[in-house]
C-alpha cells in the first residue's frame, strides 16, 4: 500500500532521514519505534506532504506522492494524527470533527461518519458541544483520532498517541487503534512506548538517528536482545 524507498529528508543543513525505506501492506499495523530525535515524526510528516524528501520515492497505491500537496494526499486516503494532538482548543468537539471532513462534500455520508466516530468514542458523543481545549488529555487524543477518521482514510498515521497519558488510558487508546485496524484501516504508528506498540503491531522498524537499524515482525523485535535492552527496559 505504502512504499517508502530510500528517502533523504533535511531541515536546512540537518540531515534528518538518511535513506529510510519502509513498507506498509494493506491491513497491517506497522510501528516505527525509536528514541527522541530519531526521525519518527519527520517520517510521518514527509508521508503527509508537510516535508519533501530531497531524494527517494514515496509510493501510495502505486502513485508517487513525494511531491504531492498535503491536501491531495488527504484526498487520496492518508490522514495523520499529529504529535501533541493539535486540536482546535477554542472550537467545540463537533466543530473539530467537521473540520476533519473539510475535503469532502458528501453531507449525508459525513453525518454517518460523525455518528460512527461517536459510536467509537462515546466520551466524545457526550461532550459534542464542549470546547475541545477543556477536554482531558485522553479525550483530546480521541478527538484527534476522530477528526482524522472524518476524512475516511485508508491509511492512518498516528504520532505518539500514548504521549502524556496514564497507563489505563494508554491501554484504552491502543485497544481503539486495534479496532480501527480491524474495521479495515491500515495503520502506521509512531511510538516511544515500544512495549505497547509491539503488542498491537504486525511489523516493526527501529529508527536510530535517521536510519532504520532493525526491522521484522513485531514478535521478532519484541524477542530481540538489542530491542529489549534499548527499548523495552531490559
Ligand atoms: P520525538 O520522539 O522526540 O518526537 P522523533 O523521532 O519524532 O523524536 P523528529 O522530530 O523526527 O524525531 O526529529 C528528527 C531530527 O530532526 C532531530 O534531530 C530534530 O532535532 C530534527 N528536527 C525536527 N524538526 C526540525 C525542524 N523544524 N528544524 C530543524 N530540525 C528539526
Amino acid at each position: 500500500m505504502l512504499t517508502i524507498d530510500n528517502i533523504n529528508v533535511y531541515y536546512g543543513a540537518i540531515h534528518a532521514l538518511k535513506g529510510i525505506s519502509v513498507d506498509v501492506q494493506e491491513g497491517e499495523i506497522v510501528t516505527l519505534i525509536g528514541a527522541n530525535g530519531a526521525g519518527k515524526s519527520t517520517t510521518l510528516r514527509t508521508i503527509s506532504g508537510l516535508l519533501r524528501p530531497r531524494t527517494g520515492q514515496l509510493l501510495f497505491e502505486g502513485q508517487n506522492i513525494a511531491q504531492a500537496a498535503a491536501q491531495k494526499i488527504v484526498a487520496m486516503g492518508i490522514s495523520q494524527v499529529p504529535e501533541g494532538r493539535k486540536i482546535f482548543a477554542n472550537m467545540s468537539v463537533l466543530e473539530n470533527l467537521e473540520l476533519g471532513a473539510y475535503i469532502r462534500s458528501d453531507k449525508q455520508e459525513i453525518k454517518k461518519d460523525m455518528e460512527n466516530v461517536f459510536g467509537r468514542f462515546p466520551r466524545l458523543a457526550e461532550r459534542r458541544g464542549q470546547l475541545a481545549g477543556t477536554l482531558s488529555g485522553g479525550e483530546q487524543q480521541m478527538l484527534a483520532m476522530g477528526r482524522a477518521l472524518m476524512s475516511r482514510p485508508r491509511l492512518l498515521l498516528l504520532d505518539e498517541p500514548s504521549m502524556g497519558l496514564a497507563p489505563l488510558l494508554v491501554k484504552e487508546i491502543f485497544s481503539i487503534i486495534r479496532e480501527i485496524n480491524q474495521t479495515g484501516t491500515t495503520i502506521l504508528l509512531v511510538e516511544q512506548n515500544a512495549n505497547m506498540a509491539l503488542s498491537i503491531a504486525h511489523k516493526a522498524y527501529v529508527l536510530e538517528t535517521g536510519r532504520i537499524t532493525l526491522y521484522g515482525t513485531a514478535k521478532e523485535l519484541s524477542e530481540s536482545e538489542a530491542v529489549r535492552k534499548a527499548y523495552l527496559g531490559g
